[in-house]
Order: structure tokens, then C-alpha cells, then sequence
């Protein structure tokens, strides 16, 4: 079964699967770092399955398991879960700024020299009854698009609802497909704005996206760009995830479809119209194979 949080000694910090991802990414966390079921009075030693993978669809994706059921101590309530606990559903949140320490290194964890070095405090009791329904907090739209292709599969996108900037809605009403929408009427409107799409790395060491699918402008289509810089790239902490997913989508010949954070731009007063994406926060794109299509059109419901 898929167990959604762990306690990461090293980093003394209850993580998602997803947050283990970025750590992973980030060079923050080893492949090999351990992690320990949340359950009360449960030493259970957990997997995160997929962390060293950089693409995601519905199949792939971090999740924790444990080896055996039988490593969960018998008061484990992550896996002996009454029913009534898993049905409680907070909205996600998007959260569009991730905190400063988010990307802390953690200084190696020393050996106790001598026993008159104080042991740390054992935080894990803290967190005795740790599974109470905790909203899950997403700061890579990566994370979130991955809700959004599970909703999308389960046919639930009206019901379920996330947080962004404060404000409620659905993921039905936040994720919008570019295309044949009336471009000029939307430069005002932030949305998860997604579509197919087309990618090139650039000469300078970044790279260009170009939808395929056009928005609508007066008798023309508008096909959106993206650029992503090379200094952007190297000043995100999760670059090394970003240039694993975006190089393997160009060697497989670069069409992807994206997603992207942001209210679509037109300057004002040129000749020919234009539409651009600016992404100044590298959490708030995301680039994925086309399989994601074919699996949605193709899975009516996947068994989980
Ligand atoms: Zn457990």
C-alpha cells in the first residue's frame, strides 16, 4: 500500500513523498536515506519507490511503502487505519512561495563521541498520533499537476478543491487548456494553463517551449511561448530534476505537453500579437511527456 508521509531522521522532518523527491533532487537527501513509518509507536523502515526517477505520469511517482505489513508495530494506525480517518479530505494547498529554509542543508548527524553528549530530544514522540488529517502543502506545480492527472482520471476535478494564494477553488476551475480560448480576454486571469507542446533547448543552455495547440485571437491563432533561462535554471534548487525531465523529453524528440502558473501575456501596440508565459519562479512550470494523454485516455479507472 502507498503510505503518503515518513520521518526522515537525518533531517529530524516528517516529509511527503513529494518533499523527499525534491530533497532528492535538490542533493539534500541520499538515495539510501532512511525513513520511518509516522505510526504511533511504529519503527517500520519505509521505501520511497520512484525517487531516483525524473519523469512522473500516473503510474510513476514517489509514494512510500514499507517492505512487509508485518514491520508495522500492532498500535500502527497508517496501515490498521480505521476507515473513518481516510475519508476526511482537506483541500490541497498550493503554496506560491516556498519558505526560505525550504532547501536547508542539515549538518550530518555526528555519533555520540561520549555518553556525556546530550542525546537529541526524541522528536518522534511529537508526533505520537501524527495521523491526523494533515492538508497537504504542494510548492512545485509538479506535484499538483500530479492531483490534477489522478482527479482527472477518477473523474472527480469538480469535487476536489485546493487552496491557491489564499482563495479556494477546484482543480476543474484552476487547470484551463489553452486552447481556442479568446486569448485577449484572459491576460488577467492566473490559471495552471496547460496544453501540448513542442521543446527545444536553447544555444545559451536553456530552453524554448512553443504550444501547438492555439489560443484564439480575432480571426488568428496565437500559439504561446516560453522561454526558460539558463541563469534561471542554475539558481533553482530543483535544477537537477528540471534538466533530467526537460533533456530526456528532447531525446525522445520533444514533444511534451506543459503546464505553467501564470496569466498569459500580450504586449501592447506591436504589429503582429503575440503570447508569451513568464515563469520567474521555476516551481510554477511544469513539463511532461505525452504519454500522460495516452494514459488518460486510455485508463477509464487504474486499481490503486
Ligand atoms: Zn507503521
Amino acid at each position: 500500500m502507498a503510505i503518503d508521509e515518513a520521518i526522515n531522521p537525518g533531517r529530524d522532518e516528517r516529509l511527503t513523498a513529494e518533499r523527499a523527491y525534491e530533497l532528492y533532487w535538490a542533493d539534500l537527501l541520499g538515495a539510501d536515506a532512511t525513513f520511518l513509518c509516522i505510526g504511533e509507536g511504529c519503527q517500520a523502515h519505509l521505501i520511497c519507490a520512484c525517487l531516483e526517477k525524473p519523469e512522473q505520469n500516473l503510474r510513476i511517482r514517489p509514494y512510500f511503502r514499507s517492505r512487509r505489513l508485518e514491520d508495522h508495530a500492532d498500535t500502527c494506525e497508517v496501515v490498521r487505519g480505521k476507515d473513518g480517518d481516510r475519508k476526511e479530505k482537506l483541500p490541497d494547498v498550493f503554496e506560491a512561495q516556498r519558505p526560505l529554509d525550504h532547501f536547508r542543508a542539515v549538518p550530518p548527524v555526528t555519533a555520540p563521541a561520549t555518553a556525556t553528549t546530550t542525546p537529541p530530544p526524541p522528536r518522534r514522540t511529537a508526533s505520537g498520533g501524527g495521523n491526523l488529517p494533515r492538508a497537504s502543502h504542494y510548492y512545485r506545480l509538479s506535484s499538483l499537476v500530479q492531483k490534477f492527472l489522478e482527479h482527472r482520471r477518477d473523474n472527480d476535478l469538480d469535487e476536489a478543491s485546493v487552496e491557491i494564494g489564499g482563495e479556494s477553488t477546484t482543480y476543474a476551475e484552476l487547470f484551463r487548456n489553452v486552447y481556442r480560448q479568446k486569448v485577449a480576454d484572459l491576460t488577467a486571469t492566473r490559471a495552471v494553463w496547460w496544453g501540448k507542446a513542442t521543446l527545444r533547448a536553447t544555444k545559451e543552455g536553456g530552453y524554448f517551449l512553443t504550444f501547438t495547440r492555439p489560443f484564439r485571437h480575432d480571426d488568428s491563432e496565437l500559439r504561446p511561448t516560453i522561454t526558460l533561462t539558463a541563469r534561471d535554471i542554475d539558481a533553482y534548487a530543483v535544477r537537477r530534476l528540471l534538466r533530467a525531465r526537460l533533456d530526456k523529453l528532447i531525446d525522445e524528440g520533444g514533444r511534451c505537453v506543459v503546464f505553467v502558473w501564470a496569466k498569459p501575456w500580450m504586449p501592447k501596440n506591436t504589429e503582429e500579437p503575440f503570447v508569451r508565459f513568464y515563469v520567474n519562479n521555476l516551481d510554477h512550470i511544469d513539463v511532461r511527456g505525452t504519454d500522460i494523454l495516452e494514459e488518460l485516455k486510455n485508463t477509464s479507472r487504474i486499481a490503486r
